[in-house]
């Protein structure tokens, strides 16, 4: 079954996103939901599914104008519907969209030879920003571990002082040739007894245990732009891990990348709507009768804003340029104010006779004074 959910929503990038921010958006999530990188979770697989899916329309034109004018709905009756993935296996998604994968893609070695130099895994981190953040765009330090080559043995895996032998199985090659069908064909796969290195380590390394990578933390400074939305991801490049150690990278390979995930925290007044931001204002009930200057928080301070005379509950203001920026084009938003007339909870007597006064021209039914009205009732009851 095809997914329900919006696809810009499934990659976490805006309506208005160009090509490129959607291939790497994919790139990033197929990466993160690899069946490699999790082993038996079937909602990862999901979510790789799920990801191909939207892509594969996102990524096409005239597909992604069926589907945004018409929906999922409209794909399928424009016999737009593409394929469907949950009956594909992650592999064959895998090498469908190859190319934006760098080839080898750092995946692409799953039993069968790699195409061109491996890539190394991309890495995901998150970084927390507030809405002043996203106004003004902030360089965040961010921590994160990477396997990264092992100093001791300099990425061979043996101690140093020794170095790994040449493969006897496969001479080096990393692959070998094996007949399949009763030996009608050949079939080229990994060597099973380096793994595709080419070499094996008699003498492990002790610092790594022979892998040639080690855990290593990392920090950074990356620089979010302004107008960031939440679930969006700043790409660092090559920040990511290193190559893998087969022979047919060759050391050739380029690091993956590293994709900050930015998390907008909710604001205490603002809840943004796009570029614009939404506040609710309380006023009195006699500055919304009767018009009034008010003070209204923005992100960068303050505005004043004029209420006019007979503001009803719910009546918008807009504030120009008092909004986020936008990401692509900078220009900003506006803030939308909406008006939450307050009635008082006390009065002092001398208001409440004005209002009283003021009932009378009205000529409303309102009740009786109160501690007037209060006395007659104990009276009642206890008489
Ligand atoms: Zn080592
Ligand atoms: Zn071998």
């Amino acid at each position: 079954m095809p997914t329900t959910r919006d696809y810009y929503e499934v990659l976490s990038v805006e309506r208005t996103a160009d090509g490129e921010e959607i291939k790497r958006a994919y790139r990033r999530l197929a990466m993160k939901y690899h069946p490699d990188r999790n082993p038996d979770d079937a909602e990862a697989e999901m979510k790789f599914k799920e990801a191909a899916e939207a892509y594969e329309v996102l990524s096409d034109d005239s597909k992604r104008k069926i589907y945004d004018q018409y929906g999922h709905e409209g794909l399928r009756g424009h016999g737009a519907a593409g394929h469907d993935f949950n009956r594909m296996n992650v592999d064959d998604i895998f090498s469908m969209f190859n190319d934006i994968f760098g080839g080898g893609g750092g995946f692409g070695g799953r039993g069968g030879a790699r195409r061109g130099p491996a890539r190394g895994y991309d890495l995901e981190t998150e970084v927390v920003l507030d809405l002043k953040d996203v106004s003004t765009g902030v360089s965040k330090d961010v921590e994160f571990t990477r396997m990264d080559i092992c100093d001791t043995c300099t990425g061979s895996g043996a101690k140093p002082g020794t170095t790994p032998e040449t493969c006897g199985t496969c001479n080096g090659q990393g692959k070998v040739q094996q007949a399949g069908m009763g030996g009608m064909f050949r079939m080229v796969t990994a060597c099973p007894n380096c793994r595709g290195r080419g070499t094996v380590i008699k003498d492990k390394c002790d610092s790594c245990h022979g892998k040639g990578r080690i855990g290593k933390k990392r920090s950074l400074s990356v620089k979010i732009p302004a107008g960031i939305h939440d679930g969006q991801a700043v790409r660092v490049p090559g920040e990511g891990e290193p190559p893998g150690v087969d022979v047919s990278a060759n050391g050739q390979g380029a690091r993956g990348d590293l994709h900050v995930v930015v998390r907008v925290k909710a604001h205490e007044f603002f809840e943004r709507d796009g570029d614009h931001l939404l506040m609710e204002m309380p006023i009195s009930f006699t500055q919304a009768s009767l018009g009034a200057e008010v003070e209204v928080p923005t992100i960068e301070g303050k505005e004043s804003l004029n209420i006019k005379k007979g503001t009803q509950y719910g009546d918008i203001f807009r504030i120009h340029d008092a909004g986020l920026p936008n990401l692509r084009s900078g220009r900003k938003g506006d803030l939308i104010v909406v008006a939450k007339i307050e009635t008082p909870k006390k009065l002092t007597s001398k208001q409440e006779e004005l209002l009283r006064e003021f009932a009378k021209t009205e000529d409303k039914h309102v009740n009786p004074e109160s501690h007037g009205f209060w006395k007659k009732i104990t009276d009642f009851i206890g008489g």
